[in-house]
């Protein structure tokens, strides 16, 4: 069986190449006797995989010198306590709530002080990014976060809030390495790898320095402060050697394709196919407000569940797969993320298309 269209919203769709990559050099990398699956963490061929991963990721993301790369596990989810144990010094955060991930997070910085919600968008099922110019920030505020790319529900912030000078924290999980960003606006951008960049089982933080003390929340763990793994360039203890080496690959990959302003031209273009399709289709609509419409998470729906039903069989028969909605919004989804061909997204629309005129 050849490969399919994978819309999979995470784990999700790689680079060929890279897998390919991968698979030549499963039983010997480069000439050690081993897979990279194999050899010790400590070792200077894994040594110069995680030094060229962490490189690769500045030069892409013109990441500035007093920002420290940590790659991490645990999931998007560990950072969701992280992040205030190791921010939350006046015990206040301000949180932005555009969608689950959104939520859960500030659901667990409760944990640990006050955690307002100081906007949400959850009155219209999270289908826009609400306005964020002047929002009600806490004097006291250790932080602002946002999800910047909200996964499940295909919304994206188009700008950045006004944090009134306080830090802000970005859960980038699904949008990262789509397009350029300003990193010097951020104090954390963190997310999950297995969305955009690689295999689940890595998370990469971006942080600045001075965020990076010992001043944590009393009792937290030594696994679960920064200064723990900045100290240590991510080698505390055994990082996910094998996740890091593929993101390394998918780094490299980026960089042959001319980097994230080449990336961005291509994911607006195959975004426009599919939301272009959707704008004049009399059988599928998409479901976000047009303004904040996500370039990596595409939902839309025939407004009949049964058909929705329909659509997704058929739609996997034919080879395009994982097209199905997150569960608390139905419908369909696709994600189409950096690796996700033009094509893919062209001949989805063209199965769209004929789906629509067999069931006008
Ligand atoms: C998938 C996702 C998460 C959850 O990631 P885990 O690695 O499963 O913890 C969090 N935030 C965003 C934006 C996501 O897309």
């Amino acid at each position: 069986m050849g490969r399919v269209y994978n819309f999979s919203a995470g784990p999700a769709v790689l680079p060929e190449e890279v897998l390919r990559e991968a698979a030549a050099e499963m039983l010997d990398y480069q000439g050690s006797g081993q897979s990279v699956m194999e050899m010790s963490h400590r070792s200077k061929v894994f040594d110069k995989i995680i030094k060229d991963a962490e490189q690769d990721l500045r030069d892409l993301l013109n990441i500035p010198d007093n920002y420290k790369v940590l790659f991490l596990q645990g999931g998007a989810h560990l950072q969701f306590a992280m992040i205030p144990m190791n921010l939350m010094k006046n015990r206040v955060a301000d949180y932005i709530v555009t969608g689950q991930w959104a939520k859960r997070a500030f659901k667990e910085a409760q944990k640990f002080g006050d955690a307002k919600c100081i906007a949400s968008s959850e009155d219209k099922t999270f289908s826009y990014i609400p306005d964020c110019s002047d929002l009600p920030i806490d004097d006291n505020a250790d932080y602002v976060y946002i999800c910047e790319n909200n996964t499940i529900y295909g919304t994206k912030f188009k700008t950045l809030p006004n944090t009134k000078g306080k830090d802000l924290v970005a859960d980038v999980s699904s949008c990262f390495l789509s397009e350029p960003m300003d990193v010097s606006k951020y104090a954390i951008i963190y997310g999950g790898a297995q969305k955009n960049i690689g295999p689940a089982g890595v998370v990469i933080a971006i942080i600045r320095e001075d965020l990076i003390t010992e001043d944590v929340l009393p009792g937290t763990p030594t696994m679960l402060q920064f200064k723990t793994h900045a100290d240590n360039d991510s080698l505390y203890n055994t990082p996910p050697c094998y996740g890091i080496y593929i993101c390394g690959k998918v780094f490299k990959w980026l960089k042959k394709q001319g980097g994230l302003e080449v990336m961005k031209e291509r994911n607006e273009k195959k975004a426009a196919i599919l939301y272009d399709f959707l704008d004049q289709s009399k059988l599928f609509k998409g479901t976000v407000e047009k303004n904040s419409r996500s370039l990596m998470n595409v939902p839309f729906v025939t407004g009949d569940a049964d058909l929705d039903a329909k659509f997704i069989k058929e739609a996997t028969e034919a080879g395009f797969v994982n097209l199905k909605g997150h569960r608390s919004v139905g419908g369909m989804r696709a994600s189409i993320y950096n690796a996700m061909p033009i094509e893919g997204v062209e001949k989805l629309v063209e199965f769209m298309k004929k789906f629509e005129a067999e069931n006008a």
